[in-house]
């Protein structure tokens, strides 16, 4: 999983970490960024490519750990110290409002994020891990200024893929993970004109192709140059 990340000009928010503190901290050097530089990390569910390395690294830096009581419920040791995201309250990080957002996905309480940068009033989204979209995501994720979204299936190719038949039901399903049309769907729907930034994530290696989700994005107006997040890679700083 790549490791998506909101920064401002003071301090640095992390959204998720599936990767070993050690390979996360390599990956942290390529930004010229260590793990002391967070002063924040934002879990959005249980799954290992999103929590494997995260309650090891507030622990190991100190660094506070939201996250959803479910989410918690389901990786945190007992007496484990965290604070507590519900859906639909937002919450003042430094100078960030970060709104949680309920995603149909299969996990026991899963969130996905919108940010608003206080002092400069920009919204920046993110959403992966979702197996439909809601009329509740639709009317969260309006009007934003940047948008990490997932794109992770190509339909035909999950068909005919490698995966065996339960995966591929699992994550075709309802609360699986979000198709390209189902990604496009969601552009459709929101007001674009005052998008900047549209990174495609949590796209599957197997299962999709960035050209098939470039095609796509072609066909929309009002979308911004898209930006895509590798695994191996992940993406560059962007600004918003
Ligand atoms: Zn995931
Ligand atoms: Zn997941």
């Amino acid at each position: 999983m790549v490791t998506p990340r909101w920064c401002s000009m003071m301090a640095l928010r992390l959204v998720d970490c599936g990767f070993s503190v050690r390979k996360f901290t390599q990956r942290l050097q390529r930004l010229a960024m260590a793990p002391e530089d967070i002063d924040a990390v934002l879990l959005t569910h249980e799954h290992g490519d999103h929590s494997g390395g995260v309650a090891r690294l507030c622990a190991n830096h100190g660094i506070p750990l939201w996250t959803a009581i479910g989410t918690a419920s389901a990786i945190l040791d007992a007496g484990y110290e965290f604070n507590m995201l519900v859906a639909g309250r937002s919450v003042a990080i430094g100078g960030i409002e970060v709104m949680p957002v309920t995603v149909p996905h299969d996990a026991r309480e899963p969130l996905q994020f919108v940010f608003h940068q206080i002092d400069n009033g920009k919204r920046f989204g993110i959403l992966t891990d979702s197996g439909h979209i809601t009329s509740h995501i639709v009317e969260a994720f309006d009007r934003l200024d940047g948008l990490l979204l997932e794109f992770n299936y190509d339909p035909q190719m999950l068909e005919t893929g490698p995966y065996p038949p339960a995966l591929k039901q699992r994550v075709g399903g309802s609360h699986g993970h979000l198709s390209n049309q189902q990604s496009l769907e969601l552009l459709r729907k929101i007001d674009t004109s005052g998008l900047n930034c549209l990174i495609a994530a949590h796209i599957s290696e197997k299962n999709n192709s960035p050209s098939i989700v470039a095609e796509g994005i072609e066909q929309l107006a009002d979308v911004p140059e898209l930006v895509f997040a590798s695994q191996e890679e992940g993406f560059d700083w962007i600004l918003v």
